[in-house]
């Protein structure tokens, strides 16, 4: 995986030591966005469009065709809509095929 920068990539491989090497940034790489952790637990988060260290725009996330892409080729029985914009994979993480565990997908198709 690469990023940006190396602050970036430090902060979320080890988390910032400002806040105990609590980690507060993540990537998302099924989707492919970053985000600020708001509640672990809840799975919160505030997407980023631009690196808070460098300033590097990152590319926009696939969030949309992530759904898209799995209703088209896979059906429906992989998502579950958790009101407007939300979508949970359902029942869990393993039932997804392969290539959407990772971003694999994405890059099989050029996205
Ligand atoms: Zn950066």
């Amino acid at each position: 995986m690469t990023h940006c920068c190396s602050r970036l990539a430090d902060e979320i491989e080890n988390g910032s030591t400002l806040t105990g090497n609590k980690k507060f940034l993540k990537y998302d790489a099924q989707r492919r966005y970053y985000a600020v952790v708001c509640d672990q637990e809840k799975k919160l988060d505030l997407q980023m469009n631009y690196c808070p260290f460098c300033g590097f725009k990152f590319p926009h996330d696939l969030c949309d065709e992530f759904e898209r892409v799995l209703l088209s080729e896979f059906g429906p029985d992989y998502l579950t809509s958790f009101g407007d914009t939300i979508f949970e994979t359902t029942p869990s993480k393993k039932s997804l095929p392969q290539e959407f565990q990772t971003d694999e997908w994405w890059k099989k198709r050029g996205l």
